[in-house]
């Protein structure tokens, strides 16, 4: 039987500068499409806002009316809660351990706020705000929205209580996660316990994305500590992934099946090609994605 492999590091992104998305998400982008699209698919950015404390306030804070098309939004929800509306009318609330996963599809238009109940109260604000390519078969699917709450989100416990690992897609040994995909990809939520190693097997040729929301880790064969706020994007080759966490760690796992099409992107709209995003830019001005009502 061929010796298994240890997945190697391509590159190590970090030190991202915080800016603001409307007044209510101070982000960093830890990983983006341009320049590395072909290594993340079929991941296109990261988005993680906070942590970060909010003072009570009467006016919600968040980002107003703009269009997605061609690609899904996942937002993870660690701490506070978001109100959400769209062009479709559909809306919610999405709160702590939620998950909502919007396919833009062919088109919306929608805001992202804080609740008003955390508005009022203030506390704690920390999301993750996944990008995730539409294969070019389904960039013009009708728009979906996958509210996934907490308790619907199986959780594993590693051994000796070192740990766990909510599977938000695809699925770890037989435990499968709740989110429909258009593409194979596993979302894995690790909360590791210090002084413990940990072993994963990722199918060989798959993107892996190692992304660290607190604490340090150490990856076998590898020199680099990862810290904080920083990703590994790992080889293709390989199908082991060793992990120690030196502290204890809050980190998102991500793996997938390359989709190997062109990727043309501009702001809110990721497309094929430059034609794809010229049409997505008239059809959201003409109005052919909605309004907020
Ligand atoms: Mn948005």
């Amino acid at each position: 039987m061929a010796k298994k492999t240890l997945k190697k590091i391509h590159s190590i992104l970090g030190d991202k500068e915080i800016y603001w998305v409307g007044d209510g998400f101070p982000v960093r982008t830890l990983f983006a499409y341009p320049n590395l699209g072909p290594l993340l698919s079929p991941f296109l950015m990261l988005d993680y806002a906070g942590p970060k404390q909010f003072d009570s306030a009467d006016e919600q804070r968040g980002v107003g009316e703009h269009p997605h098309r061609g690609f899904e939004t996942i937002t993870i929800v660690y701490s506070g809660e978001i109100d959400h509306r769209d062009s479709a009318g559909g809306g919610g609330h999405i709160g702590p351990g939620d998950v909502q996963w919007m396919t833009a599809g062919s088109g919306v238009v929608h805001e992202e706020f804080h609740s008003s109940d955390f508005t009022q109260q203030g506390g704690l604000l920390e999301i993750v705000q996944l990008w995730v390519n539409l294969p070019q078969k389904d960039k013009l699917t009708k728009p979906r929205y996958q509210s996934i709450e907490n308790e619907q989100i199986p959780v594993l416990s590693f051994a000796n209580n070192s740990g766990q690992m909510r599977v938000i897609a695809g699925h770890y040994d037989n435990v499968i996660g709740p989110a429909q995909t258009f593409s194979p990809m596993n979302i894995w939520d690790l909360q590791l316990k210090a002084d413990n190693m940990f072993h994963f097997e990722l199918a060989e040729k798959d993107t892996a994305v190692l992304v660290i929301l607190s604490g340090t880790v150490g990856i076998a064969g590898e020199k680099n500590l990862l810290k904080s706020a920083e990703v590994a994007i790992f080889e293709r080759a390989g199908s082991q992934l060793v992990l120690e966490a030196m502290t204890n760690v809050k980190a998102l796992l991500l793996s997938g099946e390359p989709i190997n099409e062109p990727i043309v992107g501009s702001g809110p709209f990721v497309m094929n090609t430059a034609e794809e995003i010229h049409q997505a830019r008239m059809d959201y001005q003409t109005g052919k994605m909605g309004h907020l009502s």
